[in-house]
């Protein structure tokens, strides 16, 4: 890959920014000076050093996302706006993917990243990762619906065990607040289950993904990266 990708994407800078470092002589690949940024490094074997410190390059990237309502968490859409599209022209890269959806109308924590083999754990139906959301439901919830949550609700189409969830009441009233945690993770699971009761989910909201937690300080959009401590409790 080009030098100046490379020690772009390792996080020194913007392509213009790190194409001046170059030219400036502050850049050395196996003890060479280099100077020109179309130069080829191989990210696997060559040692890349920017003013005498070791550049660690780094090829997978771990986001999260407040995701807005309004936009469908898919990389590629013709109708609709993008989760990847939120992402900055820097970040922005043709191999991430948020693993696990929430539907258009779901706001909330969205975990966006290139590692196939960390996604594919978090989504493994066997690992029963829990997910936390924040809901309003048009209708009261009561201690009942909690017991009815605890003990497992039919899914119109799902085989298995019914499905059950934690469901802790926040406010209970013509339109109640409530915070539900779920281990699976069908289709549709908290508004189908809601809705099993007769009970309509009218704003949903994902706080949580296993210790992956939304970092409340995120607007509805915007993303950051995730920090060394998040991403080694995930893993
Ligand atoms: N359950 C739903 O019904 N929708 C989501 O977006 C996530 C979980």
């Amino acid at each position: 890959m080009r030098l100046d990708k490379y020690l772009a994407e390792s996080g020194l800078g913007t392509r213009s920014e790190v194409k001046t470092f170059i030219k400036k002589g502050r850049v050395r690949v196996n003890d060479k000076l280099v100077k020109t940024d179309k130069f080829q490094v191989d990210a696997n074997q060559d040692i890349v050093k920017f003013d005498d410190s070791l550049v660690n390059h780094q090829t997978l990237f771990y986001y999260m996302m407040n995701k807005p309502a309004g936009v469908v968490s898919v990389t590629q859409d013709n109708l609709h706006k993008t989760v990847l599209e939120l992402l900055s022209a820097e970040d922005y890269r043709t191999d991430i993917f948020p693993a696990g959806r929430l539907d258009k109308d779901t706001e909330g924590l969205l975990f966006l990243t290139n590692d196939g083999g960390l996604a594919h754990d978090l989504l493994s139906p066997h690992k029963h990762v829990e997910k936390e959301y924040f809901a309003r439901i048009e209708g009261r919830v009561t201690q009942e619906t909690v017991l009815r949550f605890a003990e497992g609700i039919e899914l119109h189409g799902e085989k298995g065990n019914p499905f059950t969830g934690e469901l802790f009441i926040e406010k209970s009233s013509e339109i109640s607040e409530i915070r539900l945690i779920i281990h699976r993770g069908v289709y549709h699971q908290v508004k189908r289950m809601f809705l099993a009761l007769d009970m309509k989910v009218i704003y949903l909201k994902r706080l949580r993904m296993g210790t992956l937690a939304l970092d409340m300080r995120l607007e509805a959009g915007n993303y950051r990266a995730l920090t060394a401590h998040e991403l080694e409790e995930l893993k």
